[in-house]
């Protein structure tokens, strides 16, 4: 098969592993930055243009577009679903994805356990956006951060209004959270294929960090899910439509709540710590859909 990895960057740990495992199941690979495709529109033959020629032969593509270059990288996935192509992340699912009021308000529909969580058109009224998440200790989050910049956890209620009001006269939109202590400065990401749990693990943050990013100095380990959080997992993933994605739950007493949907996860934490050919599983997640 003709597979596609559309990334901006081959010598990335989980493009890399892509490429190997595609090769290693005897399919012709090749990485594709999708910002140097053109898109061709016309009635009959939709095409991509790349590099001075025609990607017409591709069978199966896997987006790894990153939240700098969504919009012009789901046009491109786009194009190849007209194309006919199979896809492991839907165009459609990545956009979805990439908005954090839109996802929270899915996975709600989907009755899924989340924090309480406000969001907020720059209110002034900052004393009851905080009641409606039960009061501090509570997190802050920066709408457009990653890797944990951007979230605070505002430990008594002066804090959080000063915080909140900083960020409203900054312009930058925040959204407000019940803090779950219990998680006890750790979560779980669930890497789903198909539907399926295929990696677990549980990353913890350092001594005194509320934050579990691998990026803050957290550690990653294995661990094997309750029936609850697989399936929350697995309902997550189903609810934003994505076939490959990394969702991140906390441990809370009344059960997993999710934090997050991936689009785009990461494979070098979730291999290292479960020692899992994750990379297999999705070439051959494409083999089964073609
Ligand atoms: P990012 O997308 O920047 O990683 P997250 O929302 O995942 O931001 O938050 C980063 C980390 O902070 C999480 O992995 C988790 O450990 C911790 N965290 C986030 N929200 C909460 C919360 N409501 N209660 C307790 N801890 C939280
Ligand atoms: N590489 C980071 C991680 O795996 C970001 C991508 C993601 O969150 O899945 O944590």
């Amino acid at each position: 098969m003709n597979i596609k990895i559309l990334s901006r960057n081959g010598n990335l740990y989980s493009t890399a592993r892509l490429v190997e495992a595609a090769k290693k199941r005897k399919h012709n690979v090749e990485v594709i930055d999708p910002l140097k495709c053109d898109l061709i529109i016309e009635k009959k033959k939709p095409s991509v243009y790349y590099k001075g020629r025609y990607l017409s032969e591709t069978d199966a593509i896997i987006p790894r577009i990153g939240a700098s270059i969504t919009y012009y990288g789901t046009a491109v996935v786009r194009q190849f679903e007209m194309m006919g192509c199979f896809t492991t992340t839907e165009s459609q699912a990545l956009v979805r994805s990439r908005d954090k009021l839109r996802s929270l308000q899915i996975l709600s529909r989907a009755r899924l356990g989340l924090p309480k969580t406000v969001f907020t058109n720059y209110s002034r009224d900052v004393a009851e956006i905080i009641d409606h998440v039960g009061g501090a200790p509570l997190i802050i989050k920066l709408l457009e951060g990653t890797q944990g910049l951007g979230v605070v956890l505002a430990e008594t209620k002066n804090a959080a209004e000063s915080v909140i009001e900083a960020f409203n006269g900054l312009q930058a939109r925040v959204i407000v959270q019940e803090f779950i202590k219990e998680a006890k400065g750790a979560d779980i990401r669930a890497f789903i294929i198909d539907g399926q749990v295929v990696g677990a693990m549980k990353r913890q943050g350092k001594e005194g960090e509320f934050r579990s990013n691998l990026h803050r100095g957290g550690t990653a380990e294995v661990i094997t899910l309750s029936d609850e959080e697989e399936n929350a997992a697995i309902k997550a993933a189903k609810a934003m439509g994505l076939g490959v994605a990394g969702v991140d739950m906390l441990q809370s007493a009344r059960g997993p709540l999710i934090l997050e949907v991936n689009s785009s996860p990461g494979l070098e934490g979730i291999e290292k710590a479960t020692g899992k050919d994750i990379a297999k599983n999705v070439i051959r997640y494409i083999e089964r859909g073609i």
